[in-house]
């Protein structure tokens, strides 16, 4: 039997069976990975107040053989991320990016990167905890989100040619979806997948991935540029990681409400 002590964030947290539960966790340890906590419905103080999304914990878990499923055998709450619980934009922003991490994080592989990736999804999480996130920030964080998983767009060489871009004139360069960056205008393809996009958006968002997250808010990046970024990373999105996102639709809603419901508290993912 080994057992790991680690940090941990949920993900996902699905009821199984009568009295147990299964839950998607992120560590810096193992990556994602799916545990069992028995008898988690059954006993409310088997884990007091612990399994629920937004909470930092300290976890224990075991695996009695290498092919058997991982059991939860205690979690300790580290921290709670109250404003997301309870402010409906922040946990519709929060749920998608538990659910892009839960999709798309990978179980196994080097041990660094999934130190990188748990400290990016704390960091985010608290951040948006800390403050009500706008739609540059939605964009922003969701690159982000997409570099940290390793399937971030190139924003600065022509993915055709290998090229930096040059000062093209409007209209000249286009973000090809398919291939996750921008043509040049020597090698603009007859494609549908081409999204005009101005170099100016494009070296906004490079810039950005030099910030710490809790630095982008001080970047420019409004109007225009804005629409362009928002259609960018929509589309790519829905081309690299599929339109079946469960909270896309939710996140949508509440980001479009002019005035939704201040209490979310007690509400699990859509
Ligand atoms: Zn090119």
């Amino acid at each position: 039997m080994t057992t790991l002590l680690t940090e941990a964030l949920i993900l996902r947290n699905v009821d199984f069976g009568e009295s147990d539960r299964i839950l998607h966790l992120l560590t810096p340890e193992t990556g994602r990975i799916t545990v069992i906590a028995k008898g988690a419905r059954r006993s409310k103080k088997r884990f007091p107040g612990t399994l629920d999304l937004f909470n930092h914990l300290d976890v224990q878990i075991e695996r009695r053989r290498p092919t058997s499923m991982a059991r939860l055998e205690a979690a300790r709450l580290r921290a709670t991320l109250h404003e997301i619980r309870t402010d409906p934009r922040r946990f519709a922003l929060g749920c998608y990016l538990l659910e892009l991490l839960d999709r798309l994080a990978p179980e196994g592989g080097a041990r660094l990167d999934h130190r990188r990736l748990f400290d990016f999804a704390l960091g985010v999480l608290r951040l948006i905890d800390l403050q009500a996130p706008d739609l540059r920030m939605r964009v922003l964080l969701e690159i982000r989100a997409l570099d940290a998983l390793g399937i971030g767009p190139e924003l600065s060489l022509c993915v055709r040619c290998g090229e930096a871009l040059a000062d093209e004139p409007a209209g000249a360069i286009h973000f090809h979806v398919a291939e996750g960056g921008p043509c040049c205008r020597r090698c603009i393809p007859e494609d549908p997948q081409l999204l005009p996009v101005h170099r100016g958006t494009l070296r906004a968002l490079e810039r950005s991935r030099a910030l710490a997250p809790e630095q982008l808010g001080r970047l420019a990046l409004g109007g225009g540029a804005l629409d362009e970024a928002r259609a960018l990373v929509t589309r790519f999105l829905r081309f690299h990681v599929g339109l079946d996102l469960r909270s896309v639709a939710f996140l949508d809603q509440q980001w479009t409400a002019p005035d939704a419901s201040r209490s979310m508290a007690g509400q699990d993912r859509p």
